[in-house]
């Protein structure tokens, strides 16, 4: 082989080397998943935690829908986000007080069980149950054992994950069944104290995750999952998808949707 061949061999080979760098970066698709926080509901007819919203996200194939469950005085989950509707207090009130009240698009507030017939129609999309703090520990306890009840009764402990701002509750849910799949919300656990008490992952307001920039790596090397809410504009959705974050949870869902494609 004379010396020209040899330079020529040395050129393809780099060539390639390139080729082949450039189809890999080309294929590597973001992991991370997209949560519609409070349901697909920013479109016209529709409302947070409706059963609209709820069809919005499975119809898209979101990975997940997020809501959030409160319990009556009386024993019903039923989905709203605000411990009041039109001025009665959930937690305190019956079931009977609040159910002639209407959403924005004319449902009427959501009770769990309706949310999950709707969701184990299909097997694409998860309820993100977040089981708001209550006033007391005895009514938070109640809401756990209501809600993980209602998801073994009706078979779907495989299509839900749970999120909570409480302590209290997050621990209630991992007594209940270490295997569930609990996230924190509030941000002032380290990774290291969310493993040591057996959480899923991590689930924080973007600021936190930005102010800690170690956590989301720290998180993974101890196999808990990362979350980040409320994520609604473009730059951070690109800053949290670069740093391989496992879930983003943004009231602009179908936007998140074509920035990962
Ligand atoms: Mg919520």
């Amino acid at each position: 082989m004379n010396s020209k061949t040899i330079r020529f061999c040395v050129l393809c080979m780099f060539v390639s080397l390139a080729l082949v760098s450039v189809t890999q970066k080309e294929e590597k698709k973001p992991k991370t998943k997209v949560i519609a926080h409070r349901g697909f509901w920013n479109r016209p007819g529709s409302a947070q935690n409706s059963i609209h919203s709820l069809q919005g996200a499975i119809e898209h194939g979101f990975y997940g829908s997020e809501l959030d469950v409160y319990i009556t005085a009386d024993g019903v989950l039923v989905v709203n986000h605000d411990p009041t509707f039109n001025g009665v207090n959930i937690e305190l009130s019956n079931y009977s007080a609040i159910q002639d009240f209407r959403l924005q698009n004319g449902e009427p507030i959501p009770k769990l069980q309706e949310y999950i017939d709707v969701a184990k129609k299909q097997s694409q999309t998860k309820l993100i149950i977040e089981i708001k703090s209550h006033s007391t520990k005895l009514n938070e306890d109640r809401a756990v054992a209501a809600v993980v009840q209602m998801v073994n009764d009706n078979n779907v402990a495989h299509l839900v994950d749970y999120i909570s701002f409480s302590q209290n509750i997050c621990n209630e849910l991992i007594k209940a069944n270490p295997q569930h799949r609990v996230a924190y919300l509030n941000g002032d656990l380290t990774p290291e104290q969310l493993k040591a008490a057996g959480y899923w992952g991590l689930d924080y307001h973007y600021n936190v995750l930005k102010n800690n920039t170690g956590w989301m790596e720290k998180a993974r090397e101890l196999g808990l999952t990362t979350n980040v809410w409320t994520v609604n504009s473009t730059s951070d959705m690109q800053y949290f998808i670069d740093r391989e974050v496992d879930y983003i949870t943004t009231d602009h869902p179908l936007e998140l949707k074509e920035l990962l494609k």
